[in-house]
C-alpha cells in the first residue's frame, strides 16, 4: 500500500505542515472526524504501534510532546484524544506510525 505520509515527509504532496522536528511531523488529517483532526507522524517508516522497537520509544514521546504543544497552540488543551489505530481491523490504512489529535466536539466512545 501507497505510504502516503512518506511522500508528505519527503515534500512529493504539499501539505501545511502545523509542527515538525527532527522526529515528527504534524498537519491536519485530510478526512476529519472532528472540528479539529490533526495527525502526529513518526518520521521514521515504522509500520505501526506494536512494532516500535524497545531502541525506538522514545518517538512516542516525541509524539506527545508534539501534542501538548499543538494543544496548546489550538486551545484545547483541557479536552483531546491522542489515539493510534494498530492494524486493519482498529482502522488503520496508512502503515506508517501515526496518532490522531482529535478535539472540538463531545468526542464518543469511538470518536
Ligand atoms: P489510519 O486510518 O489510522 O491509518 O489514519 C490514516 C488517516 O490519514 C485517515 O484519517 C485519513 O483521513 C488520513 N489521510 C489520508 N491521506 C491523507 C493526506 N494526503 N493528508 C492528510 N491526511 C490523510
Amino acid at each position: 500500500m501507497e505510504d502516503v505520509f512518506q511522500k508528505i515527509i519527503d515534500r512529493e504532496i504539499p501539505t501545511d505542515i502545523l509542527y515538525e522536528n527532527e522526529h515528527v511531523i504534524a498537519f491536519k488529517d485530510i478526512y476529519p472526524k472532528a472540528p479539529i483532526h490533526l495527525l502526529i507522524v513518526v518520521k521514521k517508516p515504522i509500520p505501526d504501534l506494536q512494532s516500535v522497537a524497545a531502541g525506538d520509544l522514545f518517538l512516542v514521546q516525541e509524539v506527545v510532546k508534539a501534542a501538548q504543544i499543538l494543544a496548546k497552540e489550538y486551545g484545547i488543551e483541557k479536552n483531546y484524544r491522542l489515539v493510534t489505530n494498530n492494524g486493519t481491523e482498529a482502522g488503520q490504512t496508512i502503515f506508517h506510525l501515526h496518532f490522531h489529535l482529535l478535539a472540538g466536539k463531545r468526542l464518543g466512545a469511538e470518536g
